[in-house]
């Protein structure tokens, strides 16, 4: 029998927490993207939405890949409850420091420790392991329950790692926070992409005013249609929506994004949006 491979979102407002009533709809927890394969929970970026994400009850074993470290990516782990709790398994992965010389277990320090939170990550009594690689790898430890993960370096200030997960004859791509170069597509990214199930992709931003945010580390959401063509993607979902960006601006959005691929199912990220790659 075929284990389901489900893909769930939890947070996908870049940035800053957005709450309010202008958001309700797509939500304003930052980065977290949740992927099941059978039995095997991953976890994509410990932004807020980690938190409502660790509130299941049916967790034990986790593996937290994160894109990068800044803190939207990272704002929800103080929070994260299983990491508190014994019994629980947590490993978690960065593809990003190593190459500037730091390690993850030194980064998330800083941001655990007094007087910016009132607990260490000695306080976490859960097992947890802090594993640094280099993006490009490809992560192969969880093979044994049929998953592959592939990495790829991203275009972003401090450098950020992109995760394509391969699993029962499918495939999920997480790629946030990436700036792309506007005299051409870029071509790792398109291999790295290819004929993916569903490719989450960096949509902060607009074509048209793009020019004015040249340098911040982002991407546009017309980049996203471009890559998903060229790359023969099912379903693109746009992600780390930009915090000034309202519900009203992202049906509009939707809309668009539609009316360029009609003959795909694509979607704008919202809290909540469940996707299930093998039904
Ligand atoms: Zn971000
Ligand atoms: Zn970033």
């Amino acid at each position: 029998m075929q284990q389901p491979f489900k893909v769930r979102f939890w947070g996908v407002r870049g940035s800053a927490p957005t709450p309010g009533t202008n958001t309700i709809r797509y939500g304003g927890q930052t980065s977290c993207v949740e992927m099941r394969c059978g039995d095997q929970v991953l976890i994509f970026d410990a932004g807020t939405g980690i938190f409502p994400m660790g509130e299941q009850q049916d967790l034990k074993k986790m593996q937290l890949f994160l894109s990068h470290t800044h803190i939207d990516h990272i704002l929800g782990f103080p929070f994260f409850s299983p990491a508190y709790q014994k019994g629980m398994e947590l490993d978690i992965w960065a593809g990003h420091l190593k190459a500037d010389g730091y390690n993850l277990y030194d980064t998330l320090s800083r941001v655990m420790s007094p007087p910016i939170f009132p607990l260490t990550l000695d306080f976490l009594k859960a097992d947890i392991r802090y594993h640094d690689f280099n993006a490009g790898e490809t992560l192969t430890h969880l093979t044994e329950h049929g998953i592959e993960i592939q990495t790829l370096p991203l275009n972003h200030p401090d450098r950020a790692t992109a995760y394509r997960v391969n699993y029962a004859g499918h495939s999920a791509c997480y790629v946030t926070d990436v700036e792309h170069i506007r005299d051409g597509l870029n071509q790792a990214l398109i291999a790295f992409i290819r004929d993916a199930d569903v490719f989450i992709y960096d949509s902060t931003f607009d074509d048209a005013s793009f020019d004015r945010f040249v340098g911040w580390g982002h991407s546009t959401w017309q980049e996203g249609v471009r890559l998903a063509e060229a790359a023969n993607v099912k379903s693109l979902v746009l992600f780390h929506h930009d915090p000034n960006m309202g519900d009203n601006g992202l049906d509009e959005r939707l809309e668009k994004l539609r009316s360029l691929r009609p003959n795909h199912t694509d979607y704008v990220a919202r809290e909540g949006l469940s996707l299930v790659l093998n039904p």
